[in-house]
This record gives structure tokens, sequence and C-alpha cells, in this order.
């Protein structure tokens, strides 16, 4: 017998937070909707709703195996969509100060460069396989609505360009849509207590293009390089992405802004750290304008510490935690909360539980991206609490890095937990902790 509580869910937002979660509902819910207020484009292109997505976007490795879950087959969909293959460690060159170039090796496993909009219509083209999900654009979701003792969300409202407002009945409604206002406004509305949030104030400036891949005779499809922080914070990442063209984003923080024209765009590029992507891309035509995105604050919220939240609604991606983008991790963590979800939901989690269980539950796949999140305070303008042992683990990362270059197998491992396959509690196992610390 079908579930009476499983009938109808509302997923507002088709970012990779909403499109991942829509997913792992539509194997429990009879039916599942998702709200967008942007048109979405049939091919890969950018869109008004997401303006990020013009800037270079790395899917991790434990991104990749969530979604190759949620959507089996999603490896061979990225490649036939024009995906590059990367080798991890091998194709991207990565250059951090003291390595120019970080020692190149092939670590066993691969990965996917392309541009953000390919990636997400490529999602989109399997939620549209569904014959129980459907997309609902254009519509943006004004409202949340409780039961008359707020103890359950029932309904969401939504205003469209073409028509009234509609009321959608509902389940289940998952905010998906990047910010977290509506389950913020909700909250405000029946006076139940708000979650606090951390914010690390970071000041991010990020510039793009895209351009032409030359055959450039190197032995390296793409190029980071990070900055020598904290004296400077510019640094670029070069992908390789979808019909033979780099996606070249340069950025800096705390005021040191890329501009927006080509020639000042360049001279930022030239002043990196090293020559390598400002000789790479010095002759490459340019295919795109100059586009630009500015980020004040990394921000978790911690809905885990709640005592009472309304059953009946979840928040995931950015809407729970936003990341610093130079890390690459919000959308892998979104589709990492995504597969959690669908567990929770095969083993029947009742609703009123569902929201407590996947608050706590997701925390463990939060826990080592937000961990990460330490290295911005290397600049003393960062806003935040620092961490009372803030040079030590400083130290630490820095000799950590040393034995990387210097063996493969720590080399491998501290890969694996920089994609998220492997929690950052593996870098401070005792017998490497001690290799570490000698070297400090
Ligand atoms: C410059 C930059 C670079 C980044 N680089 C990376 C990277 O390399 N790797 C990585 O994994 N992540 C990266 N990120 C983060 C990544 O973009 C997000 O983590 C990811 O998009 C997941 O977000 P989301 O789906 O939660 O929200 P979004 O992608 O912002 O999607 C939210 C969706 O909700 C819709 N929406 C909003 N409000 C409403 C409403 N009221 N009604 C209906 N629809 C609504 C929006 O139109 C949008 O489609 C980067 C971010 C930035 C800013």
């Amino acid at each position: 017998m079908p579930d009476p509580a499983k009938s109808h869910a509302v997923v507002i937002g088709a970012g990779m937070a909403g499109l991942t979660a829509a997913q792992a509902i539509s194997k429990h819910f009879e039916k599942v909707t998702v709200i967008e207020r942007d048109t979405l484009p049939a091919e890969a292109a950018p869109r008004r709703g997401t303006p990020q997505c013009q800037h270079a976007h790395m899917l991790l490795a434990g991104g990749l195996n969530a979604l190759q879950t949620l959507f089996p087959g999603f490896e061979k969909d990225l490649a036939e969509a024009g995906a590059v293959k990367v080798r991890t460690g091998k194709d991207i060159r990565f250059e951090r100060p003291g390595f120019d170039p970080f020692p190149v090796r092939d670590l066993g496993f691969d990965i996917f460069s392309m541009s953000r909009p390919l990636l997400e219509a490529v999602t989109r083209g399997r939620i549209l396989q569904s014959p129980n999900i459907g997309i609902c654009m254009r519509s943006r979701v004004t409202k949340l609505i409780a039961s008359r003792h707020g103890m359950r969300v029932e309904a969401i409202r939504y205003e469209s360009d073409d028509g009234p407002a509609v009321t959608v009945e509902a389940d289940l409604v998952v905010e998906a849509s990047g910010r977290c206002g509506l389950t913020l406004q909700l909250l405000e509305e029946l006076s139940l207590q708000k979650p606090e949030e951390t914010e690390i104030g970071i000041d991010q400036a990020y510039a793009s293009t895209i351009v032409e891949r030359l055959d450039h005779n190197t032995d390296w499809l793409g190029n980071i390089t990070l900055p020598s922080a904290p004296a400077s914070s510019r640094g670029a990442f070069l992908f390789p992405i979808e019909k033979q063209r780099w996606l070249l984003s340069i950025g800096g923080n705390h005021g040191d802004a890329p501009p927006d024209d080509r020639a000042g765009f360049m001279d930022f590029v030239r002043s990196l750290r090293t020559p390598t992507i400002y000789d790479a891309v010095r002759d490459a035509r340019p295919l795109t304008d100059i586009v630009r995105y500015q980020l004040p604050c990394s921000i978790r919220r911690h809905f885990e510490r709640l005592e009472s939240f309304p059953a009946g609604l979840l928040a995931t991606g950015d809407a729970l935690c936003r990341f610093n983008p130079i890390f690459g991790q919000g959308m892998s963590v979104a589709a990492q909360e995504a597969v959690i979800l669908d567990r929770l939901l095969a083993e029947d989690v009742p609703m009123e539980r569902l929201a407590r269980e996947f608050f706590a539950a997701i925390q463990d796949t939060i826990a080592t991206p937000w961990g990460v999140a330490v290295n911005d305070f290397v600049y003393p303008a960062t806003r935040g609490v620092r961490p009372p042992d803030l040079a030590q683990r400083l130290q630490y990362g820095a000799a950590l890095t040393k034995l990387a270059a210097q063996d493969p197998e720590v080399h491998r491992l501290t890969v694996e937990v920089s994609q998220l396959l492997k929690p950052q509690a593996a870098l401070r196992e005792p017998m490497l902790a001690a290799r570490v610390m000698s070297l400090m």
C-alpha cells in the first residue's frame, strides 16, 4: 500500500541541490514538483537565477560518486555531453607556493571537468526522464504555509508571470533555493527559534571568461595557481570544458577584485604568482565577455541544534551551508546530502522525525568541507571566530603539504580528503600525525 504521507513533495529551486534532492525523493513519493523561478534552457546555457554558473565549477570525486549513485550511468552521460575526463594528480597542473608545480602523479581515479551549465543540463536531462518528477518554471515561491498549530508545513504559494498566485499542497517541502529566506521567514512567523549561523567573512571577488583551448604543447589540460597568502590572495583556475574551451576564473579577497575589462583582466592574470596561465591564454581567442561575482561570506546554518522545527520541511544545499567557492565543494556536498535523504526515506523515517534526522545525519558530510575553511583565516582581514590553535593548524597543513610532495601515498590521501572521498580526520591519524609533526 502506498504511504499516504508520501504522496506529493515540492522542491524549491532547480539548481544542483534541488535537482539531486528531487531525484532522491522521487524514489519514495508518488509525485515530486520542482518549482523554479527561472526559465530553464533546453541546452547547457547560463541563466539568471544562478549567476555563479559562469564561473569555474569543479565537481569533486565525492560529488561525482553521489551523482552516479542517484543517477546510474551519470559518468557516461557527462562524457557523451562533452565533459572532459581528467586524471586526478596528473591532468590539472597544481601550483602552490614552494611547489610550482606540485609533483605530478597518477592518483588512480578520474573526475570530469565541464561548465556548470553543462553539468546542470545533464542532471536536468535525467530528471526529465523521471515519470513522477515535474518541473514548474517561471514560478517564484513566495511563502511556506504551515498547519494551524504550526507544527507541519502543508503547502507553498508561488507566483508566476502567467497568472494569479497558486497554492500547492505538499507532504514534504524542500528549500533548495540557494538562500534560506522562505524557511527563516516561516520560523519567524511561527515564533520558532531560527538556526544559529556561523559566518566567515571572506569578501571574495571572481572574474571569469571562456577562451578557446589552444593546442599549447604542454602535458596538462588545466592549471590551478594558488596565491602566496597572506601577502597576496590572487589565484586562478584554468579548467578545460566542453567544446575544446577553457574556463578561466581569477579572483582575490578583501578588496583585491579583478576588473571586467579585457586589458585589466589580463593584467590581473599577468600578476599571478606564476606566469603559467598568462602564457597559456595570452593568444587564446576570447569567446565570452568577462563576468564578475562577489561573495561576502561563507555561512553555515546550524539547523541540527534547533529543538523544534516544523514537520514536512527540509533545507538543503547552499540554503543550509554555503562554502568558500575556491574549494569547489558546494555542488558535491548538495549531491551527498541528497544521497543521505534517499537513505533516510528508504528507512521509512516518519515525517515528524525526518528533519531532525536529516540535519543530524548530514553533519559528518559538512564537517570536512567546512573544516577546510580554517585556511581562510590566513588573511588577517577575514572576519569570524578564529580557532584558538589557528597558527598550529596552519603549520600542520604546511607540513602535511611537504610530506605529500615527498610521499605518493600521503599525496593520494590528501587529495582523497579534498575530493570529499575521505573525512578530514584521516589526516590526523596518529602515525601520519607523528610524521607530519616531525616536519613542523
Ligand atoms: C563564484 C562561485 C564559484 C563556485 N564554484 C564552485 C565549484 O567549483 N564547485 C562547487 O561544487 N560549487 C561551487 N560553487 C557553489 C555552487 O554554485 C553551489 O554550492 C551550488 O550551486 C548548489 O547550490 P544550490 O542548488 O543550493 O543553489 P543554486 O545553485 O543557487 O540554485 C538555487 C535555485 O533556486 C532558484 N530559486 C531561488 N529562489 C527561488 C524561489 N523563491 N522560487 C523558485 N525558485 C527559486 C534559483 O533560481 C536557482 O535555480 C561556486 C559558487 C560561486 C558563487
